[in-house]
């Protein structure tokens, strides 16, 4: 009777290939058991994460089916909640890319009942706000289902629903891609003009031989179409001064420009003036290669006044992500390419580093005791986030964790693998020098209950444990996470919390479904930091 308690009815010590008798447990992709993850809350995962590049485990191909198929059972179960997913990471600009919000409102207008595919195509100039993601968009629609009436007429909103100028922007900026462009989307959704500058630039695009104002000597008096004007002058212009005056009194963006004249600082001088965000961001080290962005530059003080402007990066929608990239591209002083080299400038780098924190939703101090956990294991050092090349969920936990760290007065900070690894990792440390420490280390085992085990073993007082994880735990072969979590509150007094960051879109977790004091949340969503406090404070 004493070994029948204990080896099957003891459901507080459970080895970690075996599930927890009595909950819903899954196999994991480490032969270990964890808990399945909701299918909205994987939706999330995929919506925010996408599956570009894979997980150590699962590749792209593999993952992106499972993600779909997921996608799939949420449109059937509610299509409308799906568009609202969508909406709601989209249109913040939670996630590092929007590509997958895109994937997954063409598979509502295509898969979804009639009010979803309603719904889908209401949102569409929500979700797909420049050209490219139309295009993107459409591409999509087009695999998935056929070129109904009310697809049509979604697509002519996108384009009715702008103002001349906002339009005349989108139809130069964003002319291409995937082989597409707007004279393929126009013929589609075959819009009536709302206005007579809608119906110009249409013919514009549509029929350009007939558009004879685009190509005269003087500007249109319309502002729209003479920035289409522009636009056409400068693909003739035959020398700098040209380009530049055309530059200052159009703003046309570097994207209007022939390639033969961005090599030219004076060109990149006159673009930076009005130069979006991301596009300024995603530049650093060409503007630094043609010697523009040098050190004591005027260029410096401007790039550095729009990084440090916490406003300007929120409504330009700049996620954490991209500043990251920027960071590893601009800091390493070559082009990915291997086209090009640069010196980087050490108050460019600072600035990308304070941009990152301005760059997630604002976060308030919980003021409990938190104990930051980083999965470093072996699992955590394969496949990329969000496709960013040599980015890895384990560098990704760690610029997640420091975004808690700095805002969080009483944390503390621990990494695992089978067994806690000592890291000296603060919330004063530059990005780019905790990623150094992150990426010496060895491949090891994963045992997630490690963080709860130690906070047990030095008594250390804990409000909430912060796991950043793929949830492949596996090794510990006395106890899973849950259940080393229940023995700490019990032995401790301390009814501790355990938030899960999922760093990768796969379907697990460690956190119990049915235990109202754990939660998921995605790694790398701009919002989750906010979440995690929002979470200690007992506000959700
Ligand atoms: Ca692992």
């Amino acid at each position: 009777m004493a070994n029948y308690l204990k080896n099957v009815l003891n459901t507080k010590q459970t080895p970690q290939n075996q599930p927890i008798p009595g909950t819903h447990q899954v196999a994991n992709s480490a032969g270990g058991y964890s808990f399945a993850l909701d299918n909205w809350k994987r939706l999330q995962r995929f919506l925010v994460l996408g599956s570009e590049g894979g997980t150590y485990y699962i590749n792209e191909k593999a993952l992106t089916v499972e993600n779909a198929n997921n996608l799939l059972a949420c449109i059937d179960e509610d299509g409308q909640r799906v568009v609202r997913e969508i909406v709601a990471i989209s249109a913040a600009g939670r996630a590092p890319k929007n590509d997958t919000a895109i994937f997954a409102l063409a598979l509502v207008a295509a898969k979804g009942n009639l009010v979803a595919r309603q719904a889908a195509l209401a949102a569409l100039p929500e979700v797909c706000r420049t050209g490219t993601h139309l295009f993107q968009f459409a591409g999509y629609v087009q695999t998935f289902r056929g070129w109904g009436r009310a697809l049509r007429k979604g697509m002519a909103n996108w384009y009715q629903t702008r103002d001349g100028r906002g339009l005349a922007y989108q139809v130069i900026k964003y002319r291409q891609r995937d082989g597409w462009t707007h004279t393929d989307t126009l013929r589609l959704a075959h819009p009536k003009p709302v206005t007579g500058t809608h119906g110009a630039i249409y013919k514009w695009i549509t029929q350009a031989d007939e558009a004879t104002w685009a190509r005269d000597i003087t500007p249109p008096e319309d502002g729209a179409l003479a920035f289409i004007w522009a636009f056409e002058q400068v693909q003739k212009a035959q020398d700098v001064a040209t380009v530049i005056k055309l530059i200052e009194a159009y703003d046309l963006p570097r994207e209007a420009l022939p390639t033969q004249w961005l090599n030219d600082a004076a060109v990149w001088e006159a673009l930076l003036v009005k130069m979006p965000l991301t596009a300024m961001i995603r530049n650093l080290g060409v503007m630094a290669k043609i010697g523009l962005l040098t050190a004591l530059s005027d260029a410096e003080d401007v790039v550095l006044k729009r990084l440090g402007d916490a406003d300007l990066l929120r409504k330009a929608r700049i996620h954490p992500i991209a500043v990251v990239s920027a960071l590893r591209i601009y800091g390493q002083g070559r082009g990915m390419r291997g086209d090009g080299q640069w010196t980087p400038t050490p108050r460019v780098i600072d600035a990308l580093d304070n941009a990152f924190y301005k760059a997630f939703q604002n976060v308030e101090p919980a003021n409990q005791r938190m104990m930051l956990a980083l999965d470093v294991s072996g699992s955590m050092a394969g496949g990329n986030v969000a496709g960013v090349p040599g980015l890895t969920p384990r560098d990704a936990s760690a610029a997640m964790a420091l975004v808690t760290a700095k805002t969080e007065p009483r944390y503390s900070m621990v990494s695992f693998q089978d067994k806690i690894v000592p890291l000296n990792i603060s919330a004063n440390m530059r990005l780019d020098d905790v990623t150094k420490l992150t990426q010496g280390l060895p491949f090891g085992a994963t045992d997630c209950a490690q963080p709860m085990i130690y906070a047990l073993a030095n008594k250390i007082k804990v409000d909430m444990f912060v796991i950043y994880t793929d949830s492949e735990t596996w090794f510990n072969p006395q106890m899973h996470p849950v259940q080393a979590l229940a023995e700490y509150r019990e032995k401790m007094g301390i009814t501790a919390k355990l938030v899960v960051v999922g760093m990768t879109s796969n379907g697990f977790t460690i956190a119990d479904p049915n235990d109202a004091g754990m939660m998921d949340v995605v790694g790398f969503d701009s919002a989750a930091p906010q979440v995690i406090s929002n979470f200690a404070r007992g506000e959700i």
